[in-house]
């Protein structure tokens, strides 16, 4: 008889991708479907909801105004914001997993990325800075 926990691990594969440009003629591409960022910095909705606000107001000043600027600056527009939380992303992906596991890119980047976690929680600019990212205001 078996005694002990039994275990089973599985490696899920990380995706991080960028759809360049958001848009082809009358396409317009939003959220999941224009870019996909790793799941730890909590960004995919909070990518996504700020494409679904600029493409509505884009539309409504097309509907109303027959002024299409802001259908047609949409993509550059969304895409400077999702490229610096897609930055964030890789980054705090990269550090988190580097500081806890060895085997990724060794003993000497696993004590780096830990120095480097520890001073993001001390106070000072890294910590308001990684703050902003996290709450979605930088
Ligand atoms: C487990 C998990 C945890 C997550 N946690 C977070 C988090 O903490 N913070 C965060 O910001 N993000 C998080 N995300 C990411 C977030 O859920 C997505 O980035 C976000 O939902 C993307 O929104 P979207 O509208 O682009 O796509 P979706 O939410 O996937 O919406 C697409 C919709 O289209 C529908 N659809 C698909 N094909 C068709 C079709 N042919 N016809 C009609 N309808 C169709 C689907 O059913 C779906 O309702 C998480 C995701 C997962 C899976």
């Amino acid at each position: 008889m078996t005694r002990g926990p039994i275990a089973s691990t599985q490696l899920v594969p990380l995706r991080s991708v960028v759809h360049s440009t958001m848009s082809h003629g009358r396409l317009y591409l939003l959220g999941d479907a224009a870019h996909i960022v790793p799941p730890m910095s909590a960004k995919g909705m909070n990518l996504a909801l700020p494409d679904a606000e600029l493409f509505a107001d884009a539309v409504v000043r097309y509907r109303k105004e027959r002024d299409s600027s802001l259908l047609d600056s949409y993509s550059a527009t969304a895409l400077r914001h999702v490229w610096k939380y897609q930055a964030f992303a890789s980054w705090w992906t990269e550090l988190v997993h580097n500081a806890g596991d060895a085997s990724y890119q060794g003993e000497f980047r696993r004590q780096t990325a830990r120095a480097e976690l520890a001073g993001l929680f001390e106070p000072g600019p890294a910590n308001r800075l990684l703050s902003e990212f996290i709450a979605g205001l930088a």
